[in-house]
């Protein structure tokens, strides 16, 4: 992946005729921009359609929002890693706050994801973040470093492993409410430093990207803070007119 990192996760918006309209607006509108990822989170039944248009491409990837760890088998409603590969993501999505809080996923079994993702040839990007009780608590150092660790805590190899880092205060999504761009860097240089402690240098090529209520107003200046390394947008992606310029900030 190329930094800047900039990840749309369309959440559960965009079946394959929606997917197909915006990626036919996007792509041509956005251009071809070498000096930047662009990821785009489908919705599964619409990852074809967003691989199928972005084939070929380097710059605009496709994403999966969640995989099962297991390769196949009895798992009604799941989707493996080696699926999603087929189907054309590079990249599945971890931990997101809203599989966490809604659906109860746990850091065991994000580890465990993490983990497929690795072994079957998936980049991933692991979502942390505090709920706002957690923040006023003062405990969002102590849980971002635990989720940090327990989320990569399953990958035997993992300075050879391709994956990035998503701080996203759960305060922050889908609120309009955005963190500063000072609060949002402070968490990302803590990040950072438990990354080198972990894998040394290469710590340092781990994008790690903000996300929560970015929109285009707001993109610039948070994709300018250090150590902002890109931008996981929800609702400001959905539409591609806003996409494109995020996109393109
Ligand atoms: C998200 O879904 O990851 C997200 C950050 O949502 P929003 O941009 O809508 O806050």
């Amino acid at each position: 992946m190329q930094r800047p990192v900039l990840a749309a996760n369309w959440k559960m918006n965009s079946g394959p005729t929606a997917a197909k309209r915006f990626m036919d607006s996007f792509l041509p509108a956005y251009g071809t921009h070498n000096d930047r990822t662009v990821i785009i989170f489908a919705p599964s039944v619409s990852l074809t359609t967003v691989a199928q248009a972005t084939s070929g491409r380097k710059d605009v990837i496709a994403g999966i929002q969640n995989i099962y760890w297991a390769e196949k088998g009895a798992f009604t409603g799941e989707i493996s890693a080696p699926m999603a590969r087929d189907a054309g993501a590079q990249v599945a999505l971890v931990g997101h706050s809203e599989r966490r809080h809604i659906f109860g996923e746990t850091d065991a079994q994000c580890a465990k994801k993490c983990a497929a993702a690795a072994r079957f040839g998936l980049t991933f990007m692991l979502c942390v973040g505090e709920t706002i009780e957690q923040r006023e608590a003062g405990e969002t150092e102590r849980l971002v470093k635990r989720q940090l660790r327990e989320g990569l805590s399953q990958i035997d190899n993992l300075l050879s492993v391709d994956f990035a880092i998503a701080y996203e205060p759960v305060w922050a999504i889908g609120t309009g409410l955005t963190a500063s761009a000072a609060d949002a860097s402070a968490i990302h240089t803590m990040i950072r430093s438990e990354l080198r402690d972990m894998i040394g240098t290469r710590g340092d090529e781990i994008p790690i990207l903000y996300g929560g209520s970015v929109n285009p107003a707001n993109a610039a200046a948070l994709l300018r803070a250090p150590e902002i390394d890109g931008l996981l947008v929800g609702g400001a992606s959905v539409e591609a007119n806003s996409w494109v310029s995020i996109a393109q900030t």
